[in-house]
């Protein structure tokens, strides 16, 4: 799995304008956080569509970042989408 456990106390903050979604606390819950550059700390990536904490996300568009698994289904739906656009 590629879901990543996260400690309670947490929120979901975007890291810049057009960036991945990422989890941050004021206090360290984890040493594997890293210290965020305008304060608290920041945690695992957030998958902008099933919003699973995940080790890496990909960017699929300008603001999306999706977990591996959002982004087969993407690829998937981008499928769909040309087909019926050329019908
Ligand atoms: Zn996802």
């Amino acid at each position: 799995m590629m879901t990543v456990q996260t400690p309670g106390n947490t929120e979901i903050r975007r890291m810049w304008k057009g960036g991945p979604l990422r989890r941050w606390a004021e206090e360290r819950p984890l040493s594997s956080w890293i210290p965020y550059a305008t304060g608290g700390y920041a945690g695992p990536y957030v998958c902008e569509i099933c919003r699973q904490d995940v080790v890496g996300v990909y960017r699929c568009s300008s603001e999306d970042w999706r977990c591996a698994k959002c982004r087969v289904q993407a690829a998937r739906t981008g499928k769909e989408k040309r087909v019926r656009m050329a019908a």
